[in-house]
C-alpha cells in the first residue's frame, strides 16, 4: 500500500496523480472517517484549487457533512477558523511548491493538522474504498459560506499593542507570493498603521514574479526594493501563508534561526508559563533563551505539526523552526506568518528598537547549512558509518538523524531526506570557522565512501 500522506497532508501533481477523483475519494475518506461532522474548507490561489476544493467539497456532502466554505484563504487562518468554531478543517494547497503541484491538508478541530495515526485510518479507508455514504435525505442541502479573512486581522490585531505600533510609521514592503497571503498580509499591516508597498500581492496561480518557496535566490526583487527607499522592515511569505522571512533594511535574508530567536527572546520574558520548543535542527539560542528565563525546552523531530503536538502536550508558550516558522498557541495550533510579522513589529514598537539593534541583542552563533546529494546505492553504507563515527561521541541524540553536541557549546546534525537522495548536514558554532570545520570533516568522510 502506497503511502499517501507526508508529513503534513498530502501533495502531488495536479492532472497526474492529483485529479477531481483522486480528491473526491480523499474527501470521501476524510468524510467517512470523521462521519458527518462539519468541516470548514479553503482553498489557496493555485490556477487548480478551486478545481480540487470543489471536488473536497462533493465529497464530504456526499458522506452527510456540513461545509463551511472559505475560499480563497491562508492555511493559518483556516486553522484559526477550525479552533473558534471547534470543526474539522481541509485546505486545498501545496504551499511553497511549484505551480503544477497542489495537495490537501486536513485539520483537526483544534486547527491543528492531522496527527499520523489518523491519517493512516484516512488512508485505510482510501485503499479499501469502504466509503460511508450517507443517504439523499442526509445530504446537507447548501453549503455555509463565509469569508473569515477580516476576523482573522481583527483577532490578530487584538493580540498586539496596535496603538503603539501606529505611532511608530513602519514603513514595510512585503512579498505576498501572488498567494493567499495576497488577502491578508498587505491589509493587516495597512491596519497596524504601517506604510504598506506589496510585492506580488495580486492571487495569481501561474506565480509570475517568483517561486512560492521563500528562499533568498526566489526573493531578489524583494531585496533590492528594500534598500532603494528607508524601509523599517522587509517580509516575504509562501504561497499559502504559514511561512514568513523576515528581511533587514540592508537587504540581506534574516536566518529562521535568527527571526523566531528574535520572538522568542521576547515572549520567553513575559509572565507566562510553559517550554520554548523546537525541532533538532534550531539554533541553540533557543536553548540559551529558554535557558535564561528558566523556562523548560523541548526539542522534536523535524517538522511543523510534530511541533505543533508537542507544544498542545506540553502546554508550551512558543514553537518555531529553523525556517522561520512560528507557532503562537494562543492564536493557531500551526505556523502563522502573518501574526508572526505583527509580533515582530509589536516587539519593535514596544522596544523602541530597530530589528537591526534587536538582532544584535540576540546570542550570535554562526550556522553551516548543506544539502550533500548522495548516490542512493551508498546511503545506507554512509548513513550506517555516521552512525558508527558519532555514536562514539559523548553527547549524542538521535530524535532526527544524528546529532552531536560538543564541550564547546557547537553541534553536528545529519539528517537523510525522506524524499530526495541527499544528506542535510549543519553545524553551529560561536565561531565561524569551527563550524565549517565540523561540516568539512563529514563532508570528507562521505566522499571517501
Ligand atoms: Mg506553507
Amino acid at each position: 500500500m502506497e503511502k499517501l500522506f507526508g508529513t503534513f497532508g498530502i501533495r502531488r501533481v495536479v492532472n497526474e496523480i492529483l485529479t477531481p477523483d483522486f480528491a473526491l475519494k480523499l474527501a470521501y475518506s476524510f468524510g467517512t472517517y470523521i462521519n458527518q461532522e462539519t468541516v470548514t474548507v479553503g482553498r489557496d490561489a493555485r490556477k487548480h484549487s478551486e478545481m480540487i476544493y470543489d471536488a473536497v467539497i462533493s465529497g464530504l456532502l456526499a458522506c452527510g457533512c456540513q461545509v463551511i466554505e472559505l475560499g480563497l484563504t491562508a492555511t493559518p487562518t483556516l486553522q484559526w477558523a477550525c479552533r473558534q468554531w471547534n470543526t474539522w478543517g481541509a485546505m486545498v494547497t501545496a504551499s511553497h511548491n511549484p505551480p503544477q503541484w497542489n495537495g490537501i491538508k486536513f485539520m483537526e478541530k483544534t486547527g491543528k493538522g492531522l496527527d499520523h495515526e489518523n491519517d493512516v485510518d484516512v488512508e485505510k479507508i482510501f485503499y479499501s474504498e469502504k466509503y460511508h455514504f450517507v443517504s439523499w435525505k442526509d445530504i446537507p442541502q447548501k453549503t455555509i459560506k463565509r469569508n473569515i479573512n477580516d476576523d482573522y486581522i481583527q483577532a490578530i490585531i487584538d493580540k498586539v499593542n496596535l496603538p503603539l505600533i501606529q505611532q511608530s510609521h513602519f514603513r514595510v514592503v512585503v512579498d505576498c507570493a501572488n498567494g493567499a497571503p495576497c488577502l491578508i498580509t498587505p491589509q493587516l499591516l495597512s491596519d497596524l498603521g504601517c506604510r504598506v508597498v506589496s510585492l506580488n500581492a495580486h492571487p495569481d496561480g501561474r506565480f509570475p514574479g517568483r517561486n512560492p518557496e521563500p528562499t533568498p535566490d526566489n526573493l531578489t526583487d524583494l531585496t533590492t526594493l528594500i534598500t532603494h527607499a528607508p524601509f523599517h522592515i522587509g517580509f516575504a511569505q509562501d504561497g499559502d501563508g504559514d511561512r514568513l522571512i523576515v528581511i533587514r533594511p540592508n537587504g540581506e535574508f534574516v536566518s529562521g534561526d535568527y527571526s523566531v530567536s528574535l520572538v522568542a527572546n521576547e515572549l520567553a520574558q513575559q509572565d507566562l508559563p510553559g517550554p520554548i520548543v523546537t525541532t533538532v535542527a534550531t539554533s541553540n539560542m533557543l536553548n540559551e533563551i529558554a535557558q535564561k528565563t528558566g523556562r523548560g525546552f523541548i526539542a522534536t523531530a523535524v517538522g511543523d505539526l510534530v511541533v505543533a503536538k508537542a507544544l498542545q502536550q506540553n502546554n508550551g508558550i512558543f514553537g518555531c523552526e529553523e525556517n522561520g516558522g512560528m507557532i503562537f498557541p494562543d492564536f493557531v495550533w500551526g505556523r502563522d506568518g502573518a501574526i508572526a510579522a505583527a509580533r515582530i513589529l509589536n516587539i519593535m514598537a514596544t522596544k523602541e528598537k530597530s530589528l537591526d539593534d534587536l538582532l544584535k541583542e540576540l546570542p550570535q552563533y554562526f550556522q553551516v547549512k548543506m544539502k550533500v546529494p548522495v548516490n542512493p546505492e551508498k546511503k545506507e553504507k554512509i548513513l550506517s558509518e555516521i552512525d558508527r563515527l558519532t555514536s562514539a561521541e559523548k553527547n549524542r541524540v538521535t530524535i532526527d538523524g544524528f546529532k552531536v553536541f560538543y564541550p564547546d557549546g557547537s553541534w553536528l546534525l545529519i539528517r537523510p531526506s525522506g524524499t530526495e537522495p541527499l544528506l542535510r548536514i549543519f553545524a553551529e558554532s560561536r565561531d565561524e570557522e569551527r563550524a565549517r570545520a565540523i561540516v568539512q570533516k563529514y563532508l570528507d568522510i562521505i566522499n571517501s565512501i
